[in-house]
């Protein structure tokens, strides 16, 4: 089973215990990074069992992530242009 970024569109693969890939994961506040570790549980992604604090920080991300996605301007459309992994997900 692949694991892909929790990037909202980015279908690029990571190790399971990333939450993204880097290029995305540096987006994030460090402070919601460090909320991600802090709620990581070594093996989760083996057991299947993430914590429910790290499947709620790992949601406030994902709607970070969202609110940058659908900014307008000029910050969305930079983001997107040269970075459109999104097409990788169809070889699975
Ligand atoms: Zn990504």
């Amino acid at each position: 089973m692949s694991h892909t970024c929790h990037w909202p569109g980015c279908a690029r693969e990571v190790p399971p215990k990333m939450w993204g890939c880097a290029h995305h994961w540096f987006k994030l506040p460090k402070d919601l990074r460090d909320r991600i570790w802090a709620a990581y549980v070594p093996g989760q992604e083996i057991t299947k069992t993430p914590s429910t604090a790290y499947l709620e920080v790992a949601r406030e991300a994902e709607r970070y992530a969202r609110a940058l996605r659908v900014e307008p301007g000029t910050a969305g459309r930079r983001d997107s242009a040269p970075d459109t992994p999104a097409a990788q997900g169809l070889l699975f």
